[in-house]
């Protein structure tokens, strides 16, 4: 078994929140939902499966999903592709509602316990997309709000573009802030093109002749 398909066995039998699931409003058991493979070029670093995704398995199958694919401008077989695309969240389960039927933030615990084992285990990225505030803070270390990490995506491109989390709650955000659909979803489509058609380069650079 290679290194990358044993850490995904071990997550996917990780039951550490167990006791922390059953004790939310919607007492559901842990699903880890993994999504990489370690040849993916491009990682979307993001927050945690919904309960749509909880129950279909697959991440972002929600609506979510539909505009994060059109910000990224990937059809969905490319874009769950694992060999291509890698989806790592920063809990790979459902969190959970609480008693006002808010979702509950990711764990902690899963980020500490397996986020820096899986981005050894992705040694062939170029493109790092980070969606949402807690992505943000443990990929760049920020502490700085998700309009002034956005903002600020030039620092950090063209190799990681950090992004407002796609939800329908986020459409007022998007009203407010036109400057993320006019100058940096071009760049980040572009980016995304640029480094999938490098690897289909790649692959016929590899093989026989
Ligand atoms: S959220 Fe992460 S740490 Fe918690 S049970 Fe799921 S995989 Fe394990």
């Amino acid at each position: 078994m290679s290194d990358a398909t044993d850490l995904i066995a071990r997550i996917r039998g990780c039951r550490l929140c167990a006791d922390r699931f059953a004790a939310t409003a919607t007492a559901h058991a842990p699903r880890p939902v993994v999504w990489f493979s370690p040849r993916a070029r491009v990682l979307i670093a993001g927050q945690a499966p919904g309960a749509r995704v909880h129950e279909s398995g697959r991440p972002f199958t929600d609506p979510s999903g539909d505009r994060l694919r059109g910000w990224l401008g990937l059809d969905p077989d490319t874009f769950y592709d694992r060999d291509r695309v890698a989806i790592v969240p920063m809990a790979f389960c459902f969190p959970g509602y609480d008693a006002r039927g808010s979702d509950l933030p990711p764990p902690p615990v899963c980020a500490r316990t397996w986020h820096a084992q899986v981005m050894r285990a992705l040694p062939e990225l170029r493109l790092t997309i980070l969606v949402g505030g807690h992505s943000h803070r443990w990929h760049l270390g920020t502490r700085a709000s998700v309009t002034e990490t956005v903002r600020g995506w030039r620092d950090h491109a063209p190799r990681v573009f950090p992004l407002p989390h796609p939800s329908w709650r986020n459409t007022a955000w998007l009203k407010r802030n036109p400057w993320f659909e006019a100058e940096l979803l071009p760049v980040l489509r572009q980016r995304v093109r640029e480094v999938l058609q490098g690897e289909a380069r790649n692959d016929r650079n590899d093989a026989p002749g």
